[in-house]
């Protein structure tokens, strides 16, 4: 049995992700730190799909030693796509962030990140059918003045994952590598960012996808051989090559 891993899967475009992977019949291992939340999608896939299994693993990864410890945890499984989409965002000037949010954010949207990448590259790169897609942001590519640490986080996935697509193609390895880089999404993420209780995107946002339609997109860039899948400026969704530059080749 193949199975797709999620983290950040309990809610947003996680938790809509794994819906859209389990109406493609794809087995899951769901990854984050609410197990209500992750029981919950668990039940409402099996109600739906019953013929799909569905694994839960709780893990607070901003903390560096469980990155680890979940990989070595899934090594009985064999896991065909890698999905690390958990992400925290802080909606504030530098002067004026929380270094205590800062430093959790940098070590979930990078460390984590790379981590979990370089274990899966190193087990499954020769591996084919394999992908690992790495969920960055439109604000990976632009930087935004009021989130600009979570925005240098976001250059960070988009270069890290974009050279590594061209690494992997240069060894001719089986394993693809992709960036999804949405732009504002209806998810749980702005109220985190924010610090506060309840965030009405309707009222504040002109524009912006849902969780669901970002997760259509996620299985866009999934069947495509293209690099990057990025939400523009007038909210179309575009499959693309590397937009970074690369040098070394
Ligand atoms: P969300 O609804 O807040 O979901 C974030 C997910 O990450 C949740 O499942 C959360 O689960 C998990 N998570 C947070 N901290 C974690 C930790 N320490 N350890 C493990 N899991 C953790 O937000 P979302 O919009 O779906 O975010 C998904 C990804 O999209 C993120 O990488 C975000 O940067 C990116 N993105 C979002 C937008 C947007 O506008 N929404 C735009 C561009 C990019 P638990 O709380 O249960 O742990």
């Amino acid at each position: 049995m193949k199975y797709t891993v999620i983290t950040g899967a309990s809610s947003g475009i996680g938790y809509e992700t794994a819906l859209a992977f389990a109406a493609r019949g794809k087995n899951l291992i769901i990854v984050a730190r609410r197990l209500d939340k992750l029981e919950e999608l668990k039940l409402k896939i099996q109600n739906i799909h019953s013929d799909v299994d569905v694994i839960i693993r709780t893990s607070d990864l901003s903390d560096t030693a469980n990155s680890y410890k979940l990989y070595e945890n899934l090594k009985e499984y064999q896991v065909e796509t890698w999905i690390n989409n958990a992400g925290l965002g802080e909606s504030s000037s530098v002067s004026d962030q929380s270094l205590e949010k800062v430093e959790s954010m940098l070590r979930l949207n990078i460390e984590s990140l790379t981590i979990l990448s370089t274990l899966f590259v190193r087990d499954y790169s020769h591996v084919e059918g394999t992908q690992l897609i790495n969920v960055s942001s439109a604000l990976g590519y632009a930087t935004y003045i009021g989130g600009i640490t979570y925005s240098a986080s976001k250059y960070f996935v988009s270069a890290f994952t974009e050279g590594l697509a061209k690494e992997l193609e240069l060894k001719s390895a089986k394993m693809k590598a992709k960036v999804l880089a949405p732009a504002v999404t209806e998810t749980e993420f702005e109220k985190t960012a924010q610090g506060v209780d309840e965030f009405d995107y309707k009222n504040f946002i002109p524009m912006f996808h849902t969780a669901k339609q970002m997760a259509g997109f996620m299985l866009e860039l999934y069947d495509n051989d293209k690099v990057v899948g990025i939400v523009d400026e007038s909210y179309n969704f575009n499959l693309r090559n590397q937009i970074y530059p690369i040098l070394g080749v």
